[in-house]
């Protein structure tokens, strides 16, 4: 019987795309990949989606609002294995200038009507809200740094990169 093929999901958050555009980039990379794993969730390249459970977790993107502090958790029972991806994932990003400043004022200059608006005062990291197995860093992060985080995880090692941090669950 043929042996089933690791699913590989990359889910976004508060963030600009670059990082998935980064694995997106891969291109012939990526085919090569692709060989090894089912690309089961990845929005950004297909509509496609397999359900969970999933054996890696790539994440983009901060924590921004009530909704995203649900979604991350259910991501990760979901996940064998959860990467958080670039400087929004792993450090709250840009939008993190969010967390010095009122952000009620914000939305009432910004909104017409803001109290639609449900967002958090904080823009936080992945690793605040749940456990964390690596985390890759850069603004976007670099495709081969990418490219080496998947193959370590799908041949079960720590991915070579020298700087680098471990949220040990
Ligand atoms: Fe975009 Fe940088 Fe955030 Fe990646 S880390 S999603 S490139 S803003």
């Amino acid at each position: 019987m043929a042996r089933r093929k690791p699913k590989l999901a990359v889910w976004k958050f508060a963030s600009c795309d670059g990082c998935q555009l980064s694995l997106l980039d891969c291109e012939d990379e990526l085919l090569a990949v692709a060989g090894a794993i089912e690309i089961a969730y990845f929005l950004e390249a297909s509509r496609a989606t397999v359900r969970g459970p999933y054996d890696l977790s790539l994440v983009e993107g901060s924590i921004t609002t009530p909704h995203d502090a649900e979604r991350i958790r259910q991501i990760r029972q979901q996940s064998r294995f959860l990467v958080t991806i670039g400087a929004c994932a792993t450090a709250g990003g840009i939008q993190a200038l969010r967390n010095f400043q009122d952000v009620a004022e914000f939305t009432r200059i910004v909104y017409a009507r803001p109290e639609y608006i449900e967002t958090l005062a904080t823009s936080t990291p992945i690793a605040e809200h749940v456990p964390v197995d690596f985390e890759l860093r850069g603004c976007p992060i670099n495709k081969q740094q990418l490219l080496e985080v998947i193959t370590a995880f799908l041949q079960g090692r720590r991915p070579n990169i020298p700087t680098y941090s471990v949220c040990v669950e």
